[in-house]
């Protein structure tokens, strides 16, 4: 019988999974294999935190495909060496797998197909990760898309929901008899337990994903537009994490909320419409970083790449990292980020805009942390993000817009309560002081037991000097690149 290979990546899930589809159609033996090559995603290998979920998402596909009768292979190793093994000790004679858009990777898979094309093994690769290709779609020059909402448009235009594609029903075609190392030898999980909250906050794979969804639509889709932005609710889908490793696509979460948003004159409509654009926000990302593959270490306008970000405060950088600015809505959500492996996102364009402009440190050092410490992080939505906030990537919030933590906090956050969630020392602070401990009389610091300076740190720096220094380096920025 003839043998097909498919290859899971970022797609590890049964349902809707194009590659894994197609190659049970063709009525090929299967082998179904997962190859562990970190060394291949170029700069950016999976942080501490998306290791820990490849760890769980892994075993959890392992056990699905065994209920269906099937096996899933583990390898470790060079991805291209690895195929070819299989295919010289199995006669396999094509390979079945989802395009990856990641520079390092797309590259290495182009050469892989080469290669595979060479020996006669076919490879077929589908755009399961994302609703349309990245380059379907062009400005009407001919172009790639810069801004978003004439893109948003072009989406609209072209995307038609076709039903997400079904499950196999089961995969008693699979080879077993190749063999395989244990998801426990990838060594993904750390050998310090420090995972105990992203153990507490999430469970990884394909059936949380689903649950994850139906959580989203029965108690949060129909308040997403109006309360998405306020961190201390949970009106957003927590469905990064799971897009990103493919246990649920994008397809299944656009046609599930379209469904229940039909006829438009229900009232879910504007929620369904504003989760909707969320998910093209994600592929506009993906456009960006297809057809600009440098913009995941470089800023798409180029001019910032000269940019006079201060070089080196180990020590700010350390306080950022560790939420300890003492300005409480950052301070939160750092720790948020730390223990969960997730930030609201409201929060995250905050904490970025305080590091690249009232920190003056660059958009990398931030999109680095944030890389380790994500469950979520994903290299096109991340660089785009942090390009965003620090005026240098496409469609970009300009620069001089810096938003302030105080009254930021004030408006979406105003009982702080996400604030004494995360940072409980703050918890007895009347609600007067939340947003601005440092400005709490002594009489009532002692009285509640709340040091500033000891208990919670003073502020590491004046507000408004930062703010002033940041708008001050852009003007001295925007002179030195105009005479260039
Ligand atoms: C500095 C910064 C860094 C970020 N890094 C990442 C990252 O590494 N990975 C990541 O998935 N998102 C990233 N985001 C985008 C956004 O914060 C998260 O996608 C969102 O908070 C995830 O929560 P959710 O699933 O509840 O979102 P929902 O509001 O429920 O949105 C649904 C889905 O839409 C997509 N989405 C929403 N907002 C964005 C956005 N701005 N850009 C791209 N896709 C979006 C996500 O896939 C999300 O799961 C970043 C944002 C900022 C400001």
């Amino acid at each position: 019988m003839d043998t097909a290979i498919v290859w899971f990546r970022q797609d590890l899930r049964l349902a809707d999974n194009p590659a894994l589809y197609h190659a049970a159609k063709s009525s090929r033996q299967l082998i179904l294999v997962y190859i562990h090559s970190p060394q291949e995603h170029g700069k950016w290998p999976p942080g501490a935190a998306s290791r820990w979920w490849l760890h769980h998402s892994l075993s959890d596909l392992q056990s699905r495909i065994k209920q269906l009768g099937g096996r899933l292979v583990v390898r470790q190793g060079d991805s291209q060496q690895l195929l070819l093994q299989l295919i010289a000790q199995t006669g396999a004679s094509a390979v079945y797998a989802n395009y990856l858009y990641e520079p390092a990777l797309a590259k290495r898979d182009d050469a892989i197909h080469t290669v595979l094309q060479n020996i006669g093994v076919s490879f077929h690769r589908y755009h399961g990760s994302l609703l349309l290709a990245p380059e379907a779609l062009q400005t009407g020059s001919g172009t790639p898309f810069k801004v978003f909402t004439p893109y948003w448009k072009k989406h609209q235009q072209l995307y038609s929901p076709d039903k997400p594609l079904s499950a196999p029903k089961n995969l008693h075609n699979c080879e077993t008899s190749v063999d395989s190392t244990s998801i426990a030898q990838l060594q993904l999980l750390p050998t310090i337990n420090w995972y105990q909250g992203l153990e507490q906050h999430w469970r990884p794979g394909e059936q949380h994903a689903l649950k994850t969804l139906k959580r989203f639509t029965q108690s949060a889709l129909d308040g997403y537009k109006e309360r998405r932005d306020n961190p201390y609710e949970r009106y957003t889908s927590a469905l990064s994490p799971y897009l990103h490793f493919g246990e649920i696509s994008p397809k299944q979460a656009y046609w599930h909320i379209n469904h229940l948003a039909d006829p438009p004159a229900h009232n879910r409509y504007a929620s369904a419409e504003t989760f909707i654009k969320e998910l093209i926000w994600r592929e506009f990302a993906y456009h960006i970083l297809h057809h600009f593959p440098h913009t995941s270490d470089q800023p798409l306008d180029k001019r910032f790449q000269d940019f006079p970000y201060i070089k080196s405060n180990k020590k700010l950088l350390r306080a950022w990292q560790t939420g300890s600015t003492g300005y409480p809505l950052v301070d939160a959500g750092m720790r948020e980020l730390w223990h969960c492996g997730w930030m609201h996102n409201r929060v995250r364009m905050i904490v970025a805009s305080f590091l690249t402009k009232n920190c003056l440190m660059s958009w990398k050092q931030g999109a680095q942390w944030f890389w380790d410490t994500l469950v979520d992080a994903d290299l096109a939505a991340n660089s785009f993000n942090w390009q965003w906030c620090a005026g240098c990537g496409a469609d970009a919030a300009p620069y001089f817009r810096i938003f302030n933590p105080v009254t930021q906090s004030q408006k979406f956050d105003p009982d702080g309560e996400y604030i004494k969630t995360w940072l409980p020392e703050l918890r007895s602070l009347p609600d007067l002081y939340i947003h601005e401990p440092w400005k709490t009389p002594n009489n009532i610091q002692t009285e509640t037991n709340v040091i500033i300076g000891k208990d919670y740190p003073l502020p590491v720096f004046d507000l408004k000097q930062s703010r002033q220094r940041a708008l001050d380096s852009y003007q001295q920025f925007v002179k030195t690149s105009a005479k260039k």
